[in-house]
C-alpha cells in the first residue's frame, strides 16, 4: 500500500512538517521558524494567524521534496496548554494564550480549591485557567469554541472545528480515566459549550478542506485526524510502543516517562498520566540532571573528562545531584540538599560521581513509577544533552539493569506522523 502520512508539529520555535511512509521511514522534514510571543509580566500571548501561515508554509515547504499529492492522513501537534477562543467558522476571538503564560492566577486558585488534586487542571499556565480568565475577560462573545493551538491548525485544515483530543484537553480539565469532561467545572462556571469534544489521539475526523487541499497540493481525500501535545509526540518519535517502554530526558533537569497498562498519578510529586489509547505514558520531573553538572563543569569540560570516566568501576561515592535544595520526584522534599561529599581530587572521579549520582535517581524515579503501578522497566531510551554521552549510558545500564540506548528520532512532528500512520496511538 502506498500513501504518505503527515505530522506537522506546532512547537516553542518553530513549526516543523514531516512526511512518512507507510513503513515509517522518513520521506522529508520542513521547518519554518516562529517569531517570539509578545510578553508582558506573566501574560505570554500570539496572534494565532502566525501558526497558521507558518503551518502552511512549512507544508509547502514541504512539498518541494515530497510528492504532497500522495497524503493519505494528517496530525497536528501543538504546545501543551496553549488556548485561544474562535467563533463557529474557526476564526480566533481571542489571541492565543501561550504554554508559559501564568496570567491567570486569580483562576488558577479556583480551580486550585475545587478541582481533584490529579487533576491535569492545576496551575496558572493551565488551559483550564485561561478559559476561565478569558471567559471572565469578556472575550466570549461569538465564540464558539475553546481549542488549543493544535486543535485550531488542524481545524482549519479541515474546516471543522471544536475537536481536540485526550492529551490536549487534559490540561483543560478532561478526566481521561472518566473519557469526560467532569461536573465540577460546571461549579467553576466552565461555559460547557465551549468545551471541545475530546478523540483518541490519531482518530480521523474529517476530510481535508477542499480548497485548503488545493492550495497545499493535498490531496482532498487526506484525512485530517486528532492530535496531541509536543511532548506525547516527542516521546512516540522515540519508537517506544510497549508497557515497560520507557524515555528519559537528560536536559537541564531528569525526566522520565514510561508506558504503563493504567494510569498513574501522585500529584504530591507531580506524577501524571496522558492517556494513549488504552494504554497510559506516565511521567515525573525530577530537579537532578544537566543544571546540577554544569553547576561544576562546562559542556566543554564534560565532553574532555568523558573519556577518563570509568563505567565499568564505580567510584561508590553515591551523590544525588541537585542545582539548589529542593526535589518533588522521586523523593517529595522541597528541603532535600544535595549530596555530593566528599570531593575526590581527581575531576574526573568526581564528574564520574555525578553521573552515577544522576543514574541513581534515575533508577529511584523508575522504582518508584513502578510502586505507584508502572510495569517492570523494559528499555531506556535517552534524549536531550546528556543521552549522547556513551560513558554515562553504559553507567545508567548497569544502574537501571535494562538495555539503554539513545533515540534515533526525536522530532515530534515525527511521533505525529506516527500518529496519523497508525490512525491512533502505538
Ligand atoms: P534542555 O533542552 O533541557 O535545555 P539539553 O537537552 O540541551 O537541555 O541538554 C543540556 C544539558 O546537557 C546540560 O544541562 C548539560 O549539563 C548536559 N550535557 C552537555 N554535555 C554533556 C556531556 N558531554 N555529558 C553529559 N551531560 C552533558
Amino acid at each position: 500500500m502506498g500513501g504518505l502520512y503527515l505530522g506537522i508539529d506546532v512547537g516553542t520555535g518553530g513549526v516543523r512538517a514531516c512526511a512518512i511512509d507507510p513503513q515509517a521511514g522518513i520521506r522529508g522534514f520542513a521547518s519554518i521558524a516562529l517569531p517570539a510571543p509578545r510578553v508582558d509580566g506573566n501574560a505570554i500571548d500570539q496572534t494565532p494567524e502566525l501558526w497558521w501561515q507558518a503551518a502552511i508554509a512549512a507544508i509547502r515547504k514541504l512539498g518541494e521534496t515530497v510528492p504532497l499529492g500522495d497524503v493519505t492522513r494528517i496530525v497536528v501537534d501543538g504546545t501543551s496548554g496553549t488556548l485561544l477562543l474562535v467563533d463557529a467558522a474557526g476564526r480566533p476571538c481571542s489571541p492565543g494564550l501561550m504554554y508559559n503564560d501564568a496570567r491567570a492566577t486569580h483562576e488558577a486558585a479556583r480551580v486550585a480549591a475545587i478541582a481533584p488534586l490529579e487533576s491535569g487542571a492545576h496551575g496558572a499556565s493551565s488551559a483550564l485557567a485561561k478559559l476561565l480568565y478569558l471567559q471572565n475577560d469578556g472575550y466570549v462573545g461569538d465564540a464558539r469554541h475553546a481549542v488549543h493551538q493544535a486543535d485550531w491548525i488542524a481545524g482549519r485544515l479541515a474546516n471543522h472545528h471544536g475537536i481536540s483530543d485526550e492529551n490536549n484537553a487534559l490540561k483543560l480539565g478532561y478526566d481521561p480515566v472518566a473519557r469526560a469532561w467532569p461536573s465540577w467545572l460546571d461549579q467553576l462556571g466552565v461555559r460547557d459549550d465551549l468545551l471541545p469534544e475530546v478523540l483518541v489521539p490519531g482518530t480521523p475526523f474529517s476530510e481535508m478542506d477542499p480548497q485548503i487541499a488545493r492550495s497545499l497540493g493535498l490531496p482532498a481525500t487526506a484525512h485530517v485526524a486528532a492530535g496531541t501535545t509536543d511532548g506525547v509526540a516527542a516521546f512516540i518519535a522515540t519508537r517506544a510502543d510497549q508497557p515497560g517502554d520507557a524515555v528519559t530526558s537528560l536536559g537541564t533537569t531528569l525526566v522520565v516517562k514510561q508506558l504503563a497498562t493504567q494510569p498513574i498519578f501522585a500529584a504530591d510529586q507531580g506524577v501524571y498520566s496522558h492517556r494513549l489509547g488504552e494504554r497510559w505514558l506516565a511521567g515525573g520531573a525530577s530537579n537532578s540532571g544537566g543544571a546540577a553538572l554544569l553547576l561544576h563543569f562546562t559542556a566543554d569540560e564534560m565532553e574532555r573528562l568523558t573519556p577518563q570516566v570509568e563505567p565499568d568501576a564505580p567510584t561508590g561515592l553515591d551523590y544525588y545531584p541537585l542545582p539548589k535544595p529542593g526535589e518533588r520526584f522521586p523523593i517529595a522534599d522541597p528541603g532535600l540538599a544535595a549530596r555530593i561529599t566528599p570531593r575526590p581530587a581527581e575531576d574526573c572521579r568526581f564528574f564520574q560521581g555525578l553521573l552515577e549520582g544522576i543514574a541513581s535517581v534515575e533508577a529511584l524515579a523508575y522504582r518508584q513509577l513502578a510502586r505507584l503501578g508502572a510495569p517492570r522497566l523494559r528499555r531506556v531510551i535517552g534524549i536531550g544533552g546528556g543521552a549522547k554521552n556513551d560513558a554515562w549510558t553504559r553507567i545508567r545500564h548497569r544502574v537501571l539493569g535494562v538495555p539503554v540506548s539513545v533515540a534515533e528520532q526525536t522530532e515530534a512532528s515525527y511521533g505525529a506522523a506516527l500518529l496519523a500512520l497508525n490512525g491512533g496511538p502505538p
